[in-house]
């Protein structure tokens, strides 16, 4: 039997996760020609007109194996990362459900830089040369020798904010000394990685991984950087766009395909570990070709809100047969035009953002919208009949449309009709392409 045509009508299907990724996944799922029915632990107040929403933090991987046990879930679709390190995927296996997420120890790729690194080194994979230190005297000798400008990394988690890329060796040292010795990421700064400093263009590509057969994304680019230009400290992303046009007619996705992801993997099942999921590979396409800055073991965000939006084939599908190490059997499409999207974050994001305002929305709602656009939440809360900001990054504004103008000017003149007390945004996503 073919694999899509294993998949249960109606079926059951638990998006873990409630950010504007996981909004743009449901919203995806929500369009399968299966009709699933969907469920989101614990979603958002936009993931509500899709999901039915369950009361179970992400992290808690007990709580969410019984409630897909009891639920009679099909499929468990993991979107954030701290799920994966706490072994979500692992226990769902052990139970025979359905889970597109990798292992525990898959996502090392993501959870720890210096397993990263090392992995990379011993496959010969491209990417910056690196030294990691648990001693902090050891660390900031390590910078002086080496000069600016470097990047400094916390090893474990940290939100997407763990990187400082220093333009002095102060900076650089500051960095050290904020990570192992101030605490600033928890246990994940214990460690650090400092390595050389890459410059080129950046860029993110997504691969669907199934264990064995590896299927490219469209390539799009996100924005880091809180400020206009690529000023000031770097977020979890502050918008997006899709797909990198350069990089499709270089072939570099092959190229990436070839010297990156296959090497990675084949030395991940050296240790017996298989990868199944989302191999997020973020890029610099330096002068000597493509080098990767970091892997992440899942969906980037904001990166799939607009790849998702691009995507023909079926999601449910696609994800399904992943999960079942037969991704060899489906068929992937994309359309041909272009997508923009912007994130709308709370006043003093990155640091702690000011919380509890009310959004007011266009008049057509809080997410459903105009033609080619949409609007994903993220940190947002319902209070009574009103929704109010509850985070970092609030709502991600998408635009598509058939040329990068169109698509641009979509998001931004929907991202205007939305309004709460200190929102930031950037004003030049999409706008320099090349
Ligand atoms: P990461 O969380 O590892 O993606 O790093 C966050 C951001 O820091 C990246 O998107 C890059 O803009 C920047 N970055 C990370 N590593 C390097 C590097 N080796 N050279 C230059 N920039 C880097």
């Amino acid at each position: 039997m073919a694999i899509i045509d294993s998949i249960p009508r109606r079926a059951r299907v638990l998006v873990v996760g409630g950010g504007a990724r996981e909004h743009a996944i449901a919203w995806k799922l929500a369009q399968s020609r299966h009709q699933p029915v969907l469920y989101a632990a614990r979603g958002n107040p936009g993931m509500a007109a899709l999901c039915r929403l369950v009361a179970i933090d992400a992290g808690d991987v007990a709580a969410l194996v019984a409630f897909a046990e009891r639920e009679g879930i099909d499929l468990v679709v993991v979107g954030p990362e701290q799920p994966l390190a706490n072994g979500l995927a692992d226990e769902l296996q052990r139970r025979e459900i359905r889970v597109f997420g990798p292992t525990r120890a898959a996502a090392q790729l993501e959870t720890s830089k210096a397993f990263a690194k090392d992995l990379m080194q011993r496959a010969g994979v491209p990417t910056a040369s690196y030294a990691v230190f648990t001693d902090v005297e050891e660390a900031r000798q390590y910078v002086r020798r080496q000069g600016a400008p470097i990047v400094v990394k916390a090893d474990g988690l940290a939100a997407g904010k763990g990187v400082t890329v220093a333009r002095t060796v102060a900076e650089a040292i500051a960095a050290v000394d904020d990570a192992m010795l101030g605490g600033r990421f928890g246990s994940a700064g214990r460690r650090v990685v400092v390595e050389a400093y890459l410059s080129g263009r950046e860029a993110s590509l997504m691969f669907f991984v199934d264990g064995q057969t590896v299927v490219p994304m469209l390539p799009a680019r996100d924005h880091k950087p809180v400020g206009d230009g690529d000023t000031g400290p770097n977020t979890g992303g502050m918008g997006a766009f899709a797909p990198i046009q350069s990089f499709l007619d270089a072939g570099l996705t092959a190229m990436v395909e070839a010297s990156i992801v296959r090497p990675t993997l084949t030395a991940l099942q050296a240790q017996g570990i298989t990868y199944r999921g989302v191999l997020y590979v973020g890029l610099m396409l330096t002068d000597e070709g493509p080098s990767v800055i970091e892997f992440n073991a899942r969906f980037g965000d904001p990166e799939t809100e607009v790849v998702l939006p691009l995507m023909r084939s079926d999601l449910l599908e696609v994800l399904w047969a992943t999960a079942a190490g037969r991704l060899e059997e489906v068929v992937m499409d994309w359309a041909g035009d272009a997508a923009v999207c912007v994130v709308l974050a709370a006043q003093n994001y990155p640091g702690t953002p000011r919380v509890g305002d009310v959004i007011t929305f266009p008049a057509a709602g809080s997410s459903a919208s105009a033609e080619g656009t949409f609007i994903f939440h993220a940190g947002t809360k319902r209070q009574g009949d009103a929704v109010v900001t509850a985070g970092g990054r609030v709502l991600t504004v998408l635009g598509t449309g058939e040329t990068f103008d169109v698509a641009r000017r979509r998001a931004y003149e929907l991202a205007e009709r939305i309004h709460f007390p200190g929102m930031q945004m950037r004003r030049d996503i999409g706008r320099h392409r090349d």
